[in-house]
């Protein structure tokens, strides 16, 4: 079933916004109200030599996947949804049955929540442009390019929506939001002498 959504339409958010709020809501609150942008950003992956390694190896590994799926792929293909999100996807693979949206990841670790709450944007974008239900999305990660399936599920979706609508609340309140702290999160984050209540 594709989603039915009632809420009010918002702002225009790039969906690479989402994945900065999963991260903590504060990070959108400094870099887009505040417009405090850190030297090195967390979601920004460094390491030029792995990236090409990487490269190689997803460049070896996706035409055995279409193969495998007897599919096509389209590269960057731009996203939008009536609700006000909008983004380039890394690409979207078709069959005669499916559509199935893929990200590429750099990190070597299975991606979290945030990078997962942002592929599932773009499969809602995706959906509603195309008029066709998404099933499952991949994420490519790590130097060996691993294959993460991701189904689009009910909760997934409610993510999306709620996210959505939790980043046009930051967006429209001149104040701090609250969030509770996380340490391992902050004593990696960029952020950290800007949020002068965290102890740590
Ligand atoms: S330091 Fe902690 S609370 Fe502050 S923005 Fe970073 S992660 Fe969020």
């Amino acid at each position: 079933m594709m989603s039915s959504w009632s809420f009010k339409m918002n702002a225009e958010i790039p969906i690479n916004m989402f994945r900065q709020f999963a991260f903590c809501p504060r990070v959108v609150f400094f870099r887009e109200l505040k417009h405090i942008n850190p030297v090195y950003p967390l979601w920004v992956e460094q390491g030029t030599e792995k990236h090409e390694k990487r490269n190689a190896t997803l460049k070896k590994k996706l035409p055995k996947i279409l193969r495998y799926l007897n599919g096509k792929l389209d590269v960057e293909v731009p996203v939008r949804s009536n609700f006000g999100f909008f983004g380039v996807l890394d690409g979207v693979i078709r069959t005669e049955e499916e559509l199935i949206p893929i990200e590429f990841k750099s990190s070597t670790s299975k991606p979290g929540k945030s990078a997962l709450l942002q592929l599932s944007a773009y499969a809602v974008c995706l959906e509603e442009m195309e008029g066709k239900e998404v099933k499952r999305s991949f994420l490519l990660y790590g130097d060996r390019v691993k294959v993460w399936e991701i189904h689009l599920s009910k909760d997934l979706r409610k993510m999306v929506r709620e996210t959505y609508q939790n980043i046009n609340e930051v967006m429209s309140t001149p104040i701090l939001p609250y969030v509770a702290t996380s340490p391992t999160k902050c004593v990696q984050c960029e952020y950290l002498n800007y949020c002068n209540d965290r102890n740590i």
